[in-house]
């Protein structure tokens, strides 16, 4: 089986050594994907019901039981993540945590969205407090972060919304500490969780300290 190679960015970043290193998701991290979405969507005359922890299930025409074509779900998740970033709202606090985490780690964005998102996506992070650099990834976490990870002495943290990534983190990289969090309070109850395995904290003010504390910085 070919691995997924990993992305390009990796072996450009700036990483310093003596630096611990927080590597850390953007929707429902940074960003409140599902409420920007399901804005766009509605837009198209559709809904979203938020009644599990998906994405192209979750897409209805008004009135109708089944939930839209998951094809055409994915058209809109591609229309929405290259032309309308702007209706994804920031995660409550998560400018500030992060700017005080940069004072003594080195910050990287990794996402899996579309690499055609990639200058909205740049743009949505500047505009919303959050200069990061950016890597566009493709499935399973584990390796990019493990390839981030081995470039610093210290210590390094991840944070993601999904389950899979954060396992394949610990599959990979079982030295990084793992962080959940779930911005939108409506998917918190559906999101699948392992806090035996990995914390989680679905507010940015607790997260930020759980950090911190973590690779033994102040904030
Ligand atoms: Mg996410």
């Amino acid at each position: 089986m070919n691995a997924i190679p990993l992305p390009p960015e990796v072996f450009g970043l700036c990483i310093d050594p003596d630096r611990p290193l927080i590597v850390v998701d953007v929707d429902e991290v940074l960003g409140l994907f599902i409420r920007g979405f399901e804005q766009f969507v509605g837009t198209h005359g559709l809904e979203m019901r938020i009644d599990r922890f998906a994405l192209f299930q979750n897409i209805y025409r008004p009135g109708e039981t089944t939930h839209l074509d998951v094809k055409d779900g994915r058209k809109l998740f591609d229309a929405f993540f290259e032309c309308n970033p702007q209706l994804m709202e920031v995660a409550p606090g998560a400018p500030e945590a992060l700017a005080a985490l940069a004072d003594s780690a080195t910050i990287v964005i990794l996402t899996n969205a579309p690499p055609h998102s990639r200058p909205a996506r740049a743009r949505w992070l500047i505009d919303n407090g959050l200069p990061y650099p950016l890597v566009i990834g493709a499935g399973p976490k584990g390796r990019p972060v493990a390839a981030m990870a081995g470039r610093t002495r210290l210590g390094t943290a991840f944070i993601d919304d999904l389950l899979p990534n954060l396992d394949s983190v610990e599959q990979e990289a079982p030295g990084v500490h793992r962080f959940q969090s779930v911005a939108d309070y409506r998917l918190r109850p559906f999101a699948p969780s392992a806090p035996d395995r990995h914390q989680r904290f679905d507010h940015w003010p607790d997260l930020a300290v759980a950090i911190a504390s973590a690779l033994d910085l102040r904030v």
